[in-house]
C-alpha cells in the first residue's frame, strides 16, 4: 500500500522520515561542495590507501559523498544536528530509482514535449518540483545504466543523486513533492520507450544526437546557454556531481574549461575552483590522476593553444 507521507519541514526530521521508509540519504552542503574525506580516503593525503568508494571500509561515515548514504537514524540524527540546514541528497540507483530530470533553463520542457510527441505521453509517476521550477519524475530503476543527457535540458539520473524536499535549491526556493505535497514511493517502471537501444526489443528510435544538441555545447564562455547567467564554482561542482559513469571525465573537463575561462576574466578564484572540482571528481569516483588530467588539460585545451613554434 502506498499512502504517502507528509514530509516534515525540518530537514533533520525529513531525512529521518525518508530513512524510515528505507530511503538512503546523505548530507549535501547548500553550496554543493562535497564533504572532506578522511586521510585514508583522501587521494591528496600521504595516508591515502587505494580503494573504490563503494568498497570503503574506513569507518568514517562521511567519506566519498553519496556512497555514504544511509538509513541509519543515529547517523542521520548526528549529521543534521551538526548541520541543521544541510540539504538531503538521495543516490538514485542505490534507492532503486531512475529519475527523469527536467531543467527549464536549458529547454527541458520543450524537449519533454518533443519527446512525448515521439514516444507518447510518459507514464504518470511520483514527481518533485525542484526549487528552480524544474521537475523530477521518479521511476523504478531499469537495473542498468542510462545515457546521461540525452536531450537538451533533460537528464536521466541513475548513477547520480537528487535532492529531496524540503531541500533548498540554489534559487532559494524549496523542493516540494507535486500534488498534495506528500511523498509516495515510486512504483512505475522506467518508460520502455526511454530504454537504451541495446536494451529495447521494439524498433529502435534514432540515437540521440549529443554533439550539436548538448545543453552546454553552444554556451559562450562563462554563460549558461539561453540564460546568460554566469557559472559559479558551485554550479561547476554541481555539473560534475550530476555526471554519470560514462561522462564523468568529460563533465569535469567541461567544468574545468569554464573555471579557467572565468578565472582568466577575474570572475572566480582558480585555486578555489580547482580544489572544489577535484573534490567533486573524487566524489563521483574519478581517480586522482583522472581528475587531475581532466583539470590540467582544460588549461591547455586546443582552442587556447598559442602556437609557439
Ligand atoms: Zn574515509
Ligand atoms: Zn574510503
Amino acid at each position: 500500500m502506498n499512502v504517502g507521507i507528509t514530509i516534515p519541514a525540518v530537514p533533520r526530521d525529513a531525512a529521518l522520515a525518508y530513512a524510515a521508509l528505507g530511503i538512503k540519504v546523505f548530507r549535501v552542503r547548500r553550496n554543493k561542495t562535497p564533504y572532506a574525506n578522511c586521510p585514508r580516503c583522501d587521494k591528496q593525503s600521504v595516508l591515502y590507501v587505494k580503494h573504490r568508494p563503494e568498497d570503503c571500509q574506513c569507518g568514517v561515515p562521511t567519506c566519498h559523498g553519496f556512497w555514504a548514504a544511509t538509513t541509519d537514524p543515529d547517523l542521520i540524527h548526528r549529521w543534521w544536528t551538526e548541520e541543521p540546514d544541510a540539504n538531503i541528497g538521495a543516490p538514485c540507483k542505490a534507492n532503486g530509482w531512475a529519475v527523469l530530470d527536467i531543467d527549464p533553463r536549458n529547454g527541458g520542457y520543450r524537449s519533454l514535449c518533443r519527446l512525448e510527441e515521439r514516444v507518447g505521453v510518459l507514464p504518470g509517476t511520483v514527481m518533485q518540483i525542484t526549487g528552480g521550477d524544474g521537475l523530477h519524475m521518479l521511476y523504478l530503476s531499469p537495473g542498468f545504466d542510462l545515457p546521461g543527457e540525452p536531450f537538451p535540458g533533460i537528464d536521466f539520473k541513475h548513477n547520480g543523486y537528487i535532492l529531496l524536499a524540503p531541500s533548498v535549491h540554489s534559487s532559494g526556493y524549496r523542493y516540494q513533492w507535486s500534488g498534495d505535497g506528500r511523498f509516495y514511493q515510486p512504483e512505475a517502471a522506467w518508460p520502455a520507450a526511454l530504454l537504451p537501444r541495446k536494451e529495447k526489443r521494439a524498433a529502435p528510435t534514432p540515437a540521440p544526437r549529443r554533439v550539436a544538441s548538448h545543453p552546454f555545447g553552444a554556451a559562450p564562455a562563462g554563460q549558461r546557454p539561453g540564460g546568460g547567467k554566469l557559472w559559479s564554482v558551485a554550479d561547476l561542482v554541481q555539473h560534475v556531481m550530476d555526471s554519470y559513469e560514462g561522462n564523468r571525465n568529460s563533465s569535469l573537463y567541461f567544468a574545468a574549461c569554464r573555471a579557467h575561462e572565468l578565472a582568466e576574466q577575474g570572475l572566480i578564484n582558480l585555486g578555489e575552483a580547482e580544489q572544489a572540482l577535484l573534490a567533486a571528481g573524487d566524489a563521483v569516483g574519478l581517480t586522482d590522476s583522472e581528475a587531475r588530467n581532466s583539470f590540467d588539460s582544460a588549461a591547455t585545451r586546443p582552442a587556447d593553444k598559442r602556437r609557439a613554434a
